[in-house]
């Protein structure tokens, strides 16, 4: 049995914390997806969902997991034994790159140390090689939630125009979307991946294809089997504010209140909050004497830390105390990093002070955990929200 006490601290990066108002929103009666209620939802959420991508192009909606828009970017726009260059920047671009040699794709995976985001340079130099055009997209993700690194979209798409190459460009933003700014259509990108239960504060079952108009040409001739994921039925009953199957409707309730929560608070407060909690985390996890996962100064995510705890100390046995004692979930090390990392998400619906609440019962996890450190990032920490978080309103 359970003897937690307190409220759980879900400080994961993805699924993120839940608003009371989307719950609220989730918990209505379920409604007939063919009614006049639910196509005046669909239309409004199908809308202004847009905006979050950046992009003025449909996005389809999926009731999926993240994994399941992954599939649907390659199934429509590629063809059996079609090339795809993939950048190998952690865990999740991991998992892509094997979803896509199980669908029949052909891959070229361009290393990293698993440290920074995905090389623009060394995309640029391989697809300039690329004289025959066999590379049909380049897949990159944005933000590596095994990492917390970012990658710089708008310098791959550079890539793509300085080598004058013709490939697709397909970008995973499951775990960047309305926490790091992006913008579908500025970037050029054809295929944007993302799901509901990170920045867009929804539980599990939603999942996203932001598309271009050039995605949708290559649709046309794409031969990869496809069904569920077909874009053209979705956006066909789409513009009537229906869908193919029956959606998520009750998880597109929640859509609609946290996209309101959201443009409430605004964009650029939006972001500027995550950057705040990326930076006074980073602060104390460098004053305890530990290296954050991400080598690039320029690559750090404001979504999540990945911490690397020194050599012989076990980052699963540490966030398994910091769950007894503090009833607070930090997320694991992935892949090769497991067991060396553990990972503490700034996502979603927080606010300074819970940044500040995570950061004082991690430090207090590592003196519970007999993890030499120094003491006082929390004191780092507070400085640093306090420096970043421009005047109070008088
Ligand atoms: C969470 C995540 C995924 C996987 O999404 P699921 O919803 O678990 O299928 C893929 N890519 C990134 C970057 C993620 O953070």
């Amino acid at each position: 049995m359970s003897t937690a006490t307190g409220r759980h601290f879900l400080q994961i990066p993805g699924p993120s914390n839940t608003p009371l108002p989307v719950l609220a929103a989730i918990a209505k009666p379920t409604i007939d997806h063919r009614g006049p209620e639910f196509r005046d939802l669909a239309l409004d959420v199908l809308t202004r969902v847009r905006t979050v991508f950046g992009s003025a192009e449909p996005v389809v909606i999926y009731p999926a997991s993240g994994t399941g828009a992954w599939e649907a970017a390659l199934v429509n726009t590629l063809s059996p034994g079609d090339l795809v260059l993939m950048a190998e920047t952690g865990w999740f671009a991991t998992l892509w790159q094997r979803m896509a040699t199980k669908l029949g794709l052909e891959t070229e995976f361009l290393a990293t140390d698993w440290r920074r985001g995905a090389p623009a340079d060394a995309i640029e130099a391989r697809l300039r090689e690329d004289k025959g055009h066999r590379i049909k997209a380049v897949a990159v993700v944005h933000n590596e939630t095994s990492t917390g690194c970012v990658t710089d979209i708008a310098a791959v798409r550079r890539a793509l125009d300085r080598a004058s190459h013709p490939a697709l460009l397909l970008v995973d933003t499951i775990s960047s979307l309305a926490s790091i700014e992006y913008r579908h259509d500025e970037w050029g990108v054809d295929v944007t991946v993302a799901g509901s239960q990170k920045g867009l504060m929804l539980p599990p079952g939603l999942s996203f294809n932001a598309v271009s108009q050039k995605a949708r040409k290559a649709a046309e001739t794409a031969r990869l089997p496809r069904s569920f994921w077909d874009w053209e039925d979705m956006i066909a009953i789409n513009a009537k504010g229906f869908f193919p199957y029956t959606p998520s409707t009750n998880l597109l309730q929640g859509l609609k209140v946290a996209l309101d929560l959201l443009e409430g608070e605004g964009w650029p407060a939006v972001f500027a909050r995550h950057q705040r909690a990326g930076e006074a985390t980073r602060r104390a996890v460098r004053h305890w004497g530990f290296e954050v996962q991400c080598a690039d100064p320029t690559a750090e995510s404001p979504v999540l830390t990945a911490v690397r705890l020194p050599e012989g100390h076990s980052a699963d046995r540490f966030r398994q105390i910091v769950l007894e004692r503090s009833n607070m979930s930090l997320g694991n090390g992935l892949g090769p990093l497991a067991d060396r990392v553990f990972r503490i998400g700034h996502l979603g619906d927080f606010h300074d002070g819970l940044v500040a609440g995570v950061i004082a019962a991690v430090e207090l996890g590592l003196t519970q955990a007999g993890i030499p450190h120094q003491s006082g990032g929390i004191q780092a920490a507070l400085a640093s929200l306090a420096g970043n978080a421009g005047p109070v309103a008088s």
